[in-house]
């Protein structure tokens, strides 16, 4: 079956992406450790373990308005009742309210016993204890008022494991009573750019020197992710530059991705490097962009590694399509973010026997319909297009090419709103 084989069973055959994915997830055992933190710190974490409801949420059955409570009489309300008392949010009204009679009451003040049904404040004319009704005939019995448990019953289910925790599930966390939550270690993630080329911003740049664009979409695609960064900087194309900076790694971190040097030509030194640490194997994969790569595991711990294209699109697309999954796997979510479909508004470039990704931007037609145009430009040194880009277009390596109108598969990509 294809998920048994490894990396190294593979070959030197043209893979196709699935073939590559499903090799790479084998490197990763499983999940990593869990531990407890303050809900406080608990933002982007990836939860452990269900969280199931203590109690009912809400509590008790209270009012959704400012008004009054009442008990519904058989015959339906009409004219006036008589005021008793008032329940407060977080001081009920402890008495008995009889027939023809109400509390007035706040919202989410617990429903005194007996009363079923909240008339808000601006149907009411009230004069001392009595309270005239307006438009009684509009009043329904069980309006205005919140079931106890109609949010959440006790010993259901809140939150499932795996989920990353985002601004509401800490709120819902919170409402549980939740001051700590078990979530799953960070992944880290050794990051490093390679090249002689290559220079970090900030440095004077040579004549012939690119600044360094790798590095920095990594780490943020990777912190997007939920993982700890390991930064290792700049490795110039150096055997044993290299192999130090592989063997830190491979201590450090659950996980090890370079950009760079693992094209034709280039790939020699990455290839005697990681043979004397660990596995290596190098791979041309049926996609566009990103052929090129490498993946190995290196020292005692068998830590992953994955060497990307250096073209800074390649190298985005293919931490995408391979390197996250890897971290999902590591923080036990669902290995990839969800599809959605949409109508081709444009050319997508695609070739039978290669999946394309290409660049795209969302907008809806006038029916509602999502539709998807490229970004222009798809060349994979084109960086420009990535940050234009809100999703990933994804065609199969069965599709021989894309009409406008053609259904497709978009991945959208992370943005801060
Ligand atoms: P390579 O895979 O090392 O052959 O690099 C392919 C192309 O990507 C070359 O034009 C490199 O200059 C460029 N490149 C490699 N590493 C980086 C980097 N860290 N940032 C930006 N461009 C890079
Ligand atoms: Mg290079």
């Amino acid at each position: 079956m294809m998920s048994s084989l490894s990396c190294f069973d593979l070959g030197e055959h043209m893979l196709s992406v699935d073939e590559a994915r499903q090799a790479l997830l084998t490197l990763v055992d499983g999940q990593l450790a869990t531990e407890s933190v303050a809900l406080a710190q608990a933002h982007g974490r990836v939860l452990a373990k269900p969280v199931t409801a203590p109690f009912n949420v809400p509590g008790h059955t209270n009012s959704a308005m400012d008004g009054i409570a009442l008990s519904w009489p058989e015959e339906g309300v009409a004219g006036s009742l008589r005021r008793v008392g008032s329940a407060l949010a977080g001081r009920p009204f402890a008495g008995r309210v009889g027939s023809g009679e109400c509390v007035s009451i706040t919202t989410g003040a617990p429903l005194p016993p007996g009363t079923d049904t909240v008339i808000m404040v601006e149907q009411l004319q009230q004069h001392g204890d009595v309270v005239d009704i307006l438009q009684a005939d509009r009043v329904k019995r069980g309006q205005n008022v919140r079931q106890a448990g109609e949010d959440l019953r006790r010993g259901e289910v809140a939150l499932e494991s795996g989920r990353r925790l985002e601004a509401a599930a800490l709120g819902l966390l919170a409402s549980l009573g939740c001051a700590s939550v078990e979530v799953r270690r960070q992944p880290r993630v050794a990051v490093f750019s390679t090249g002689d080329e290559v220079t970090a911003p900030g440095q004077p740049r040579a004549d012939a020197a690119i600044y360094d664009a790798n590095r920095f979409t990594l780490m943020g695609m990777l912190q997007e992710h939920g993982a700890e960064v390991l930064d290792l900087g700049i490795v110039p194309d150096d055997p044993q530059a290299l192999e130090d900076a592989l063997a830190q790694a491979a201590q450090l971190a659950d996980l090890v991705v370079s950009s760079g040097g693992v094209s034709v030509g280039q790939a020699d030194h990455t290839r005697a490097a990681l043979e004397r640490l660990g596995r290596l194997t190098l791979w041309r994969i049926a996609m566009r962009p990103g052929r090129p790569m490498a993946c190995g595991v290196m020292g005692d711990s068998a830590t992953p590694f994955l060497g990307l294209p250096g073209n800074p699109v390649a190298c985005m697309v293919t931490c995408l399509v391979f390197v996250i999954p890897l971290v999902r796997k590591l923080q036990g979510r669902e290995l990839r973010s969800p599809a959605w479909q949409a109508v081709a508004d444009s050319d997508f470039r695609s070739r039978e026997g290669r999946t394309d990704y290409s660049r795209g931007v969302l907008k809806r037609s006038d029916d509602g319909t999502l539709r998807v145009v490229n970004t222009g430009s798809q060349g994979s040194g084109i960086l420009s297009s990535m940050v234009a880009a809100e999703c990933l277009v994804e065609i199969p390596a069965d599709k021989a090419a894309v009409a406008i109108n053609d259904m497709v598969t978009v991945f959208p990509l992370f943005r801060f709103p």
